[in-house]
């Protein structure tokens, strides 16, 4: 039966906890998050750069000093993030800081051996999903294409386990991949990548076979839960445990100093804390309203959304739910936590060094150009276009995410061609003063006025930058 508008929560926890729900989701005061600010820059060592807190404003980033044009101003790290559940098909990246790993050959191999799976069983799924996509689907409907050529197993094999080495690919060595010793699912870079990833968030999403079967079988289901529907709540899945695994890491620090004082709740409190200063809205009642969906359907849209949500919780909390850490599972949590990677227009893109080595090979002399593409001429025909998809996904970065946007911003995300992992990397456009208030676009600003601004309607704001006032009509 359809719950009506904003009614009654189908999640026995909101009710239940209630008041810890209310903090937990309370704006931080602006001490606390002034303080959170001033120890992550400064453990960080970003010294360019400042949180400022302009009353009703919200906060901004400032110049800490002057910066010149191209200058790097921040790489930050990312807090809790993952690839795009379709992604994986094309790109194998550290499931920890989305390095490409293995080898050039390796990646190709990957990519050809899942295309001749699609195309053995006549489907061919659109690898460039967005879990922001919303609704009942991650994914539109594939676009079927027709694949000029399949290579043979036994290429493909010998790419995959690398019997076979490209001309030139020696100069884009990736590291070698170190896999999860649980599941064998998640792949690292390297053994500290593996290390801290397990004690930040997998350790709890691990579902190889030392985890316990009842776990195991849940988590199978709400991660297959999540790649049919939205890959979202895997991300949002991921927040929950790193909150969970930092609860725990301040009770062992607080038991080990005797400190009988400090409430379970308030050390919930603390471990929540870096996520209290991201999220805005709740998912449900702030995404924007598809297209094809109509006015008059808004409400049953965002039911669906909601009990969409409340679906995945009801998995997730089947798999790892703890009752210390209760309220990390309310729909009301979980509905702000999904909202905060959905509203803070946080792609994690990393380019793929499948692209850099096709680019070289092109640059290369004629003839030995010529002797390589004997060997990768096949193997490019296979991968068609898209010979080169960047590694895709959803992540939130603690400070990047504090930048307001202008539509004549002074600074931009940018990768340049050494900045191969997941860091959100921020350049400046021009010179910038220091004091000045560093401002990225989020959303393309060359777009006219009025597309402007109903783009940035869906992240609650109506734009006044200079740009805007010049162009608004009167
Ligand atoms: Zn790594
Ligand atoms: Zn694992
Ligand atoms: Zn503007």
């Amino acid at each position: 039966m359809a719950r009506s508008g904003s009614g009654a929560s189908p999640c026995d926890l909101d009710k239940e906890f209630a008041p810890q729900i209310a903090q937990l989701l309370a704006a931080p005061s602006l001490q606390s998050a002034q303080e959170y600010y001033e120890e992550l820059i400064q453990s960080k060592k970003h010294d360019g750069i400042r949180v400022n807190y302009k009353g009703d404003h919200g906060k901004g980033v400032c110049a800490n000093k002057d910066f010149a044009e191209g200058d790097l101003i921040l790489k930050d790290q990312i807090l809790v993030g993952a690839q795009h559940s379709l992604n994986k098909i094309d790109c194998v990246v550290c499931s920890y800081c989305f390095r490409f790993i293995g080898s050039v050959e390796f990646q190709i191999g990957h990519r050809l051996y899942f295309q001749s799976i699609a195309s053995s069983i006549g489907c061919s799924s659109e690898r460039h999903c967005h879990g922001s996509d919303v609704g009942s689907s991650t994914c539109s409907s594939g676009v079927t294409k027709e694949k000029s050529t399949t290579l043979p197993e036994e290429v493909i094999e010998s790419l995959i386990t690398g019997d076979v080495s490209l001309p030139f690919s020696d100069h884009f060595p990736l590291p070698e991949i170190i896999a999860c010793q649980g599941c064998e699912e998640e792949r690292y870079c390297s053994q500290s990548c593996a290390d801290s990833d397990w004690e930040s968030y997998h350790s709890l999403l691990c579902a190889g076979p030392n985890t316990e079967p009842p776990r195991r079988s849940a988590l199978h289901k709400f991660v297959e839960h999540a790649n049919e529907t939205n890959d979202i709540f895997l991300v949002a899945a991921k927040a929950i445990t790193f909150t969970m695994l930092r609860y725990k890491k301040l009770k062992r620090q607080n038991d080990f100093q005797n400190k009988s004082a400090e409430s379970n709740f308030s050390l919930l409190m603390e471990a929540w804390k870096p996520l209290s200063m991201g999220f805005k809205k709740r998912w449900w009642d702030y995404v924007a309203l598809p297209e094809d969906v109509d006015a008059s359907d808004e409400d049953s849209f965002r039911q669906e959304i909601r009990d969409l949500a409340f679906t995945s919780l009801q998995l997730l909390k089947d798999a790892i739910f703890d009752a210390e850490c209760a309220p990390l599972f309310s729909l009301e949590v979980y509905g702000h936590i999904i909202g905060m990677f959905e509203l803070n227009n946080l792609d994690l893109v990393v380019a793929s060094p499948v692209e850099d080595y096709f680019i070289h090979l092109d640059d290369l002399p004629d003839d030995k150009k010529e002797e390589a593409e004997k060997a990768t001429a096949p193997l490019l025909d296979a991968l068609d276009d898209d010979y080169a998809v960047p590694c895709d996904g959803t992540a939130f970065f603690p400070l990047q995410s504090c930048m307001n946007h202008s539509c004549c911003p002074n600074a931009k995300a940018f990768k340049r061609d050494e900045d191969n992992d997941g860091h959100a990397v921020i350049i400046a456009l021009g010179p910038i003063s220091k004091d000045e208030e560093i401002t990225i676009s989020y959303i393309d600003e060359e777009l006219p006025y009025e597309e402007r601004q109903a783009e940035l309607a869906d992240y609650g704001f109506t734009c006044t930058c200079s740009k805007c006032q010049e162009e608004k009509p009167n």
